[in-house]
């Protein structure tokens, strides 16, 4: 109920963001209208610049926003509402194209007024930006430098259609208007100064040192971090950090990562990472006393927020195992005794990573471990091929509709497993998903 609050509230506040600009602007003295198609297209450009502003916010992660919700869905939520401010920004000038082509003046830059070609560059940066941003992995871009990218069109985005305003001034003529517009102005400037120069600037003052790097089965690595001169972060299980390693906190370059470690400890934070692209495959190479730095936790991904439910089950894909084994250790500390059930699915016997840790768990914990295989070795006598309805109807006690479910894994089969748990009647409500990818 009070995530469910606090989730009304966060959207009441988006809502609010984005609208009192514009209900400010329409009291008092007015600008002489052109008629309805004028009035409507300026509403359009206000509102579609209050939702770029409110973009910064949504991707700033702060805490108490995120809580809700959870990170990954304010991303999404991010990337949707950035296709409707541009689709806003984009009217705004149609319809002046269509209903008042003279009012756009000159298109040559050196001879049209510098406001209007701070507009025209801002709608084209802001088209750019979401071209790149919806189709990155078609275009190729690699993700580091598309959110270099990325940011520095976003930024340039706002700067100029600030400009724009303020330039054009119609509708913030009034004194106490012009004092709003710029106060709101402020607070978004202060908020992408908070973001990228603040919050770097606390993280510096908490350091982590690379205290060990253990290879583990499936091309994968831990990375075991040490606090420098403070006492840790505290997490609950299942959650995530962006970690920054060997690089200033004001480095654009940081990776998210599960904790794979029990929550029980803040003094050792372990992270299991998957040799995968330029990052990760340099996890090897990391030496014992390098620097780190965390920003987290974050994730709604956990066994602590349902402290009710009769018992967990757990379903995981190659490293996605890394957060349910966080969740498994730490519940092992908490000497719990809730039936818990894992069903871990990977390609070889040979690559199932934590898979000793695992069995050393099932001694500690009412652990029912179902490996899945899709290539078996010779006189395999579990399970193989994929994760499906039949499976999971076999190895699951006939309550199962009961328990809360996490689910973890590459995209394809979380799809197919989120299916066959709805075949099994499963409510939506009590599935639980981490994906790991964002965009
Ligand atoms: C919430 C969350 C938790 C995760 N937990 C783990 C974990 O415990 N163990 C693990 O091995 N992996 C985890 N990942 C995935 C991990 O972040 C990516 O595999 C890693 O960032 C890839 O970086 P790369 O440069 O090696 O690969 P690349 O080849 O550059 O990237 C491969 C893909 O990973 C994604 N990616 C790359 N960089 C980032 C970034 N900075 N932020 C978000 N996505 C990115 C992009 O979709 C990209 O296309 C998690 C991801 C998320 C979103």
């Amino acid at each position: 109920m009070r995530i469910v609050l606090s989730a009304i509230s966060w959207v009441s506040i988006y809502l609010a963001l984005v609208l009192v600009p514009l209900a400010v602007l329409t009291i008092g003295e007015m600008p002489p209208g052109s008629g309805f198609w004028w009035d409507f297209s300026m509403a359009l450009g206000f509102a579609g610049m209050a939702m770029m502003g409110v973009q910064f916010f949504l991707t700033a992660r702060f805490r108490r926003a995120c809580a809700p919700f959870g990170i990954d869905i304010l991303y999404y939520f991010h990337r949707y509402l950035a296709v409707l401010a541009c689709s806003f920004v984009f009217l705004h000038f149609l319809i002046i194209r269509i209903d008042n082509v003279d009012a756009l003046g000159a298109i040559n830059p050196l001879e049209a007024p510098w406001y209007m070609t701070a507009g025209r560059a801002s709608l084209l940066l802001l088209v750019l930006l979401v071209v790149t941003s919806l189709w990155r992995k078609r275009l190729r871009i690699p993700y580091d430098e598309w959110r270099m990218l990325h940011i520095g069109l976003a930024v340039a985005a706002f700067l100029l259609a600030l400009g724009h305003i303020e330039g054009v001034g119609y509708y913030i003529q009034a004194p106490a208007k012009r004092w709003l517009w710029t106060g709101y102005t402020l607070f978004w400037l202060l908020l992408i100064g908070h973001v990228r120069l603040v919050k770097p600037w606390s993280m510096r003052k908490r350091p982590y040192r690379v205290a060990e790097v253990r290879q583990e089965r499936g091309n994968s690595w831990t990375l075991s971090l040490a606090p420098d001169g403070h006492e840790g972060m505290r997490f609950e299980p299942g959650q995530f950090a962006w970690l920054t390693l060997r690089e200033s906190p004001w480095h654009i370059r940081e990776h998210p990562f599960s904790f794979s470690s029990s929550a029980a400890r803040q003094d050792r934070l372990e992270f299991t990472i998957k040799e995968l692209g330029d990052f990760t495959r340099g996890i090897r190479d990391t030496r014992t006393g390098e620097i780190a730095y965390l920003d987290g936790p974050y994730g709604v991904f956990s066994v602590d927020r349902y402290p009710d439910a009769p018992g967990f089950v757990f379903i995981a894909g190659g490293v996605g195992a890394a957060p349910i084994v966080g969740m498994l250790r730490t519940l092992a500390d908490r000497h719990e005794r809730r039936p818990l059930w894992f069903v871990y699915g990977n390609n070889r016997w040979e690559n199932v990573t934590f898979r000793e840790e695992l069995e050393a768990l099932k001694q500690r914990l009412d652990l029912r471990l179902v490996h899945v295989l899709t290539e078996p070795p010779a006189g395999w006598q579990g399970e193989s091929g994929f994760i499906t309805a039949e499976l999971l109807k076999k190895v699951l006690p006939g309550d199962a509709g009961e328990y809360e479910y996490f689910l973890c894994g590459p995209k394809p089969m979380s799809d197919a497993v989120q299916r066959e748990l709805r075949d099994l009647r499963v409510p939506l409500g009590r599935i639980h998903l981490e994906l790991f990818d964002m965009v």
